[in-house]
């Protein structure tokens, strides 16, 4: 075998074993209404604000909720893919 032959092989070996890798992967099952955000790592207890074009979720009362607000509960909103206001719920 020559030095080129293995240097392919080796280089085809990697490329399947990260399309493989790849496929096998799963990811959260939950769809975000933010490409860019990462998803709630804690639901909040209680009832949350979020209005329907919006993307994330809020305490009652957040400066930053603008038009009519919807209360839901706050496992509901995880679920329905909003994700925490940085503002109101930053640890
Ligand atoms: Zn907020």
């Amino acid at each position: 075998m020559t030095e080129r032959t293995w240097i392919v092989s080796v280089a085809v070996a990697t490329i399947l074993a990260g399309g493989w890798i790849a496929a096998t992967r799963r990811g959260p099952v939950l769809l975000l209404r933010s490409a860019h955000a990462e998803p709630a790592s804690l639901v909040p207890p209680g009832t949350v604000v979020v209005t329907a074009s919006g993307k994330t979720f809020h305490r009652e009362g957040c400066a930053f909720v603008h038009g009519p607000a919807l209360r839901l509960a706050g496992a509901q909103a995880v679920a329905d893919g909003f994700t925490p206001c940085t503002r109101c719920l930053a640890r």
